[in-house]
């Protein structure tokens, strides 16, 4: 005959269960949710704090383990929830839990490619997810998302941001004429940077993704004096004038006082038809620079033309080829993106 389960037996057992990216187990983090012992069979609900979680599928192994190990347990049903943390602590931005800047050194190393991608592959995942262009020198993030004006106003006259691909998109480019923003300056550039965040109807966000200008600059600065930043993510080509560059990048984040949440490579290598890979720009490079400055680094992406074909024709490569192996780099990278979130609300709270 069986013995009767208790829930603390359970919760013990549970309480034996890390959540590896906060190093803490379920129970401690209030992560188990709708406790139930039926017999001999135990049902609950794992709430993490991302559903972009990339250990999602270990966790409930563990757990599921974990259980099933109690004296007694046939059977245990787990249910995936995710409920996403505020890092954001600034109350009247309360609406945007946490915002995260892609940067570069220079244009042209796919900072606006990572950003697109990143913010529909959280979308994709269920979060709520805002994509921000702030990036005055070629806001080119309408034509990589298909969208090419706002999408009207509210009774109000808030901004309704453009929405495709489950993501809200505002860009500078959707308010003044490329060569305007360009001549902006210290104030004019700070309020047109408060707009985007007050005047624009965001509704509740769980990340707003943030698309800078490249180089260090004005923008930088009024983004993290308006916004309380969660994280920075420096994206750099392997080959060394690129990573001097990041490097630039990575210093204004840290005199900003943004935390750095690490480097991602872009264009690492070349994948061949016959599965080969053939490094074009060196590669290596991110990962030395993620060393020496004793930042993570978050991942490497290779050369695709499908993502400049899929950049132009506002079809991100994410939706347009979401098994290719570029999809699943840059799906990783969201996802790790997301963890590091996570850690840095629960440093917050
Ligand atoms: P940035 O925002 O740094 O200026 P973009 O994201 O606009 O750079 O990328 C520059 C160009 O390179 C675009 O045409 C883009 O489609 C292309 N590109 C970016 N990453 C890749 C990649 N991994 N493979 C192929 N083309 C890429």
């Amino acid at each position: 005959m069986s013995s009767q389960i208790t829930r603390d037996a359970v919760l013990a057992a549970l309480g034996q269960v890390l959540d590896p990216g906060l190093k803490k187990d379920l129970v401690s983090l209030g992560m188990i949710k709708d406790l139930s012992v039926d017999g001999s069979e135990v049902n609950f609900t794992i709430n993490l704090t991302t559903p972009a979680c990339p250990l999602k599928k270990t966790i409930k192994q563990n757990a599921e383990n974990a259980v099933l190990a109690v004296d007694g347990v046939s059977a245990v049903n787990i249910e995936m929830s995710a409920e996403v943390p505020a890092g954001q602590k600034k109350a009247e931005y309360g609406f945007i839990k946490n915002s995260v800047a892609i940067a570069s050194g220079k244009g042209g190393v796919g900072k606006s490619t990572v950003a697109v991608n990143v913010a529909v592959a959280l979308a994709q995942s269920g979060a709520r997810v805002g994509l921000l262009d702030a990036d005055i020198y070629g806001p080119n993030i309408p034509t990589m998302m298909g969208v090419d004006a706002i999408g009207g106003a509210t009774e109000n006259k808030k901004i309704l941001p453009a929405e495709a691909y489950g993501v809200k998109v505002m860009s500078i480019g959707f308010m003044v004429r490329p060569e305007q923003a360009i001549i902006w300056r210290g104030p004019l550039l700070h309020s047109a940077i408060q707009q985007f965040v007050n005047d624009v109807e965001w509704g509740e966000l769980d990340y707003l993704i943030i698309d800078l200008p490249p180089g260090t600059g004005d923008v930088q600065l009024s983004l993290s004096q308006t916004l309380d930043l969660q994280g920075g993510v420096i994206v750099t080509l392997p080959q060394k004038v690129s990573l001097d560059d990041a490097r630039r990048g990575l210093n204004m984040f840290q005199k900003l006082g943004v935390p750095v949440f690490g480097v991602v490579e872009n264009m690492s290598h070349l994948e061949l038809p016959n599965g080969e890979s053939m490094d074009i720009f060196g590669s290596g490079g991110g990962k030395a620079l993620a060393a020496e400055t004793g930042v993570p680094f978050i991942g490497e992406i290779p050369i695709d033309q499908a993502v400049r074909v899929g950049g132009d024709n506002g079809i991100p490569v994410i939706i347009s080829h979401p098994d290719a192996p570029v999809s699943q780099s840059l799906r990783a990278i969201a996802e790790d993106i997301a963890a590091k979130v996570s850690v840095e609300a629960y440093k917050r709270s």
